[in-house]
């Protein structure tokens, strides 16, 4: 029989919804998931285990708690290496088929308790429903990827250099992998990562976010009930004071062959420089700063939706989000018009459990405070703000569309990671190519146009690792995820993310006789 873990939060936010009375904007959400689901403890050597103090989870969209989470430091994430390390040699014993059968297990526990994985990225996360059951779902679609490509890893056997000898090459698993991961996809995050290290017969230590450790220790309880043996799938959650003492030991100890970090460029540049000590192989997914251009042929309809979807998805908050909208001369003021129009029927802020919500809050007041700045600058320098512009109470900020936006201002300097769309108009192709290019990211790169010749000359012009053409969401697994320049190193998701977590090796066999 299913128990229910029922945590109540309170929510009362004036300005989001204006107009009404106190007595109707107070509104009850309550956090009701199946008991095993709300794990509150780290997840080592397949045991939940404690520590000497707890830190506090807390909804976004209210303030409120809805959970303390042991609070691991450097002796709990010592042992979950430990951990890792033992279970690796027995994993890697496991045939390919082995680890996928078990992948898939995960993976069908994971779409069993979608509703309840969804609610917890949405308590912990501010997301919407719908935005977290699709995560959900993008989530699992990794396990399921990667529990196919696990019977796909081949080596190779090469043309000797003499008659004498046969070179075989041989794909192995590097070992126990450190896996640290942002608040903005809790889920995902992990098992594009996960999926693909325990396909190759890799174990893994996971650090979660500060905000979002409750998504991570549910995949710990599914990984357990599918069968992932002991140590293979560890989780070590901690709060934001302990997080450099466990990422130390996550990155500088001897028994840890890789690190593979999702988050900010800045915190990835502490990691590599950490890990070069003891030589790891990194594997980084950093910050973005994506272009968004449309070009005077574009559809525009197609051009606005796509740049709704693009924007606004997880309240701007994810790192393919377009950052800087490019629009050209001739299709800038239609444009604009109608995306003001697409923002004022379709965007609605609330708790991210109210079915009419499609914008939470952001993770927290620090990044509502960013996105303010942001607006605050820009007005300075001369934009004009066509919709919204405000932060309101706690980390709630009004979907913003400015206009007369120049390259000097933070918005188009800085990742943004919020609900603000900020537009630059611009002549010529080689005008927007050169502002889009003007950038140390090159995550994801967008634009709209219906000229063949354009469409190839941008897309191979772009310093970007995506692009998307007419298409504002592009992320699945079957392709690869990935930057270039300081959006990082590696690819995860594709037939490609499985390499990061292998290394060749080159096998002689000489002294054949004929
Ligand atoms: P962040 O501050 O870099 O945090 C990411 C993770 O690193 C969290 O678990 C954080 O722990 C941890 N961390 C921070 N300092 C650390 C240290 N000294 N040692 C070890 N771990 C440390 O990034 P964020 O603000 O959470 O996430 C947003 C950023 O991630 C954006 O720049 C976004 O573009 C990027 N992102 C990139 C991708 C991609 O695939 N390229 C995907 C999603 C997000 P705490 O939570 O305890 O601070």
């Amino acid at each position: 029989m299913r128990s229910f873990c029922l945590l109540r939060t309170r929510y009362l936010l004036h300005q989001v919804f204006p107009g009404q009375s106190i007595t109707t904007m107070q509104r009850k959400y309550s956090l009701n998931v199946c008991a095993q689901l709300l794990r509150t403890q780290g997840y080592i050597d397949g045991h939940w285990i404690s520590a000497a103090s707890t830190f506090p989870v807390v909804d976004p969209a209210t303030g409120e708690e809805i959970a303390k989470v042991a609070d691991c430091g450097p002796a709990e994430a010592k042992q979950a290496v430990d951990s890792a390390h033992k279970a690796f040699y027995t994993w890697k014993q496991y045939t390919a088929k082995e680890r996928s059968v078990l992948l898939r297990k995960w993976f069908d526990l994971l779409t069993l308790h979608k509703e309840d994985l969804a609610k917890l990225i949405t308590f912990e996360c501010g997301k919407t429903m719908k935005e977290s059951l699709a995560e959900i779902a993008y989530s699992s679609s990794f396990l399921e990827w990667f529990s196919e490509q696990a019977r796909r890893v081949y080596g190779d056997i090469v043309q000797p250099n003499t008659r004498d000898r046969r070179i075989l090459l041989l794909k192995q698993p590097v070992g126990v992998a450190s896996v640290i991961t942002p608040w903005n996809f809790p889920s995902a995050m992990i098992t594009r990562k996960v999926g693909a290290a325990l396909a190759a017969g890799c174990t893994v230590v996971v650090k979660p976010a500060e905000d979002t450790p409750l998504s991570a220790l549910a995949l710990a309880e599914l990984a357990g009930q599918a069968g992932i043996p002991a140590g293979v799938f560890n989780v070590v959650p901690c709060s934001r004071e302990k997080t450099p003492s466990v990422g130390e030991v996550l990155c500088t100890d001897p028994l840890v062959a890789m690190v593979s970090f999702t988050g900010s460029t800045a915190t990835g540049k502490i990691l590599l420089k950490q890990a070069a000590d003891t030589v790891k192989k990194t594997s980084m997914e950093l910050g973005g700063h994506a272009p968004f251009i449309v070009f005077d042929s574009a559809d525009v309809d197609k051009a606005v939706a796509g740049a709704m979807a693009s924007k606004f998805r997880n309240s701007g908050q994810t790192c393919v989000c377009s950052n800087r909208f490019l629009v050209q001369n001739g299709i800038h003021d239609h444009f604009v018009k109608k995306l003001g129009q697409a923002m004022d029927t379709e965007l609605r802020l609330g708790h991210g459990s109210d079915p009419n919500t499609t914008q939470g809050p952001l993770i927290n007041v620090r990044a509502a405070q960013k996105v303010e700045n942001q607006i605050t600058d820009a007005v300075s320098r001369g934009a004009t703000v066509l919709r919204g512009g405000k932060r309101l109470d706690g980390s709630f900020v009004q979907p913003t569309l400015l206009v007369d936006v120049t390259t000097d201002m933070l918005c188009t300097q800085q990742e943004t990671f919020g609900p603000l769309l900020p537009v630059i108009r611009f002549n010529t192709e080689e005008e927007a190519l050169a502002i889009a290019n003007a950038s140390q990211m090159g995550l994801a790169g967008y634009f709209y146009s219906q000229d063949i010749s354009q469409i190839w000359r941008v897309t191979e012009a772009l310093e970007v690792g995506m692009v998307g053409v007419n298409e504002g969401i592009i992320s699945t697994s079957e392709a690869s995820f990935g930057g270039v320049k300081q959006s990082g190193l590696g690819r995860e998701g594709s037939k490609y993310g499985i390499d990061e977590y292998l290394d060749v090796k080159y096998m002689c066999f000489g002294g054949l006789t004929h």
